[in-house]
């Protein structure tokens, strides 16, 4: 993860992903296109634990392992554990360079996720994102939800269960025209769109 979006990361989730100095926490050792998914993972997490007062979760590694994100942690309740799976279960999807729609490639026994324009390109090169939206601050706009939001709904429709969550996020749904929902997460209309179905399916509008 590049300088920038590391301290952003640290700074806006202070709780959930301390500075270096106050924990055993070296950074993430992963590539900046994974900032989407430790950004909603740092919200929900910083969200639950000050609502729950709950035992502090405490992040003692974050890094790429078999192509997808790991988080290695400690304390935390069933919903940190949940949105942690979520989020790992999805990463293989999200090129681990620039954040856009990958796949996990096996090269010579290494596995790695990646776009087609990444395909080969180490994480360890500082690679700017491109064609990402620029890390947003403060609230999101209510027609713009975040991918926190959008996440927190799936496992709220759920009944908290990572698994089913993945599963929804991953398969083709005929309400999306043949699209996974996991690929409309990057985009802000998408987002909404996801958000609505989950609000109708929650309401019976589909089965
Ligand atoms: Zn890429």
């Amino acid at each position: 993860m590049n300088d920038e979006l590391d301290i952003e990361l640290t700074s806006r989730y202070p709780v959930v992903y301390p500075p270096i100095s106050n924990s055993g926490l070296h950074g993430f050792e992963c590539g900046s296109g994974w900032f989407h998914l430790l950004d909603a993972t740092g919200c929900l997490i910083q969200r639950r634990m000050d609502a729950a007062k709950s035992e502090p979760f405490v992040a003692h590694q974050i890094k790429e392992k078999f192509g997808e994100l790991r988080v290695y942690y400690s304390h935390g309740d069933a919903y940190v554990s949940a949105v942690i799976d979520v989020i790992e279960g999805l990463s293989g999807r999200f090129c681990e360079i620039c954040g856009d729609r990958g796949e996990i490639h096996e090269d010579q026994g290494w596995l790695s996720t990646r776009c087609a324009r990444h395909l080969g390109t180490s994480a360890g090169k500082t690679v700017q994102r491109e064609g990402q939206e620029a890390p947003q601050t403060g609230a999101s706009p209510l027609h713009s939800p975040s991918i926190a939001d959008v996440i927190d709904s799936a496992l709220s429709l759920f009944g908290g269960n990572p698994t089913h969550v993945i599963g929804w996020y991953t398969r083709q749904a005929h309400a999306l025209g043949g699209i996974a929902p996991v690929d409309l997460l990057n985009h802000p209309a998408g987002r909404a769109q996801l958000l609505r179905l989950i609000g109708q399916i929650e309401h019976g509008v589909y089965t």
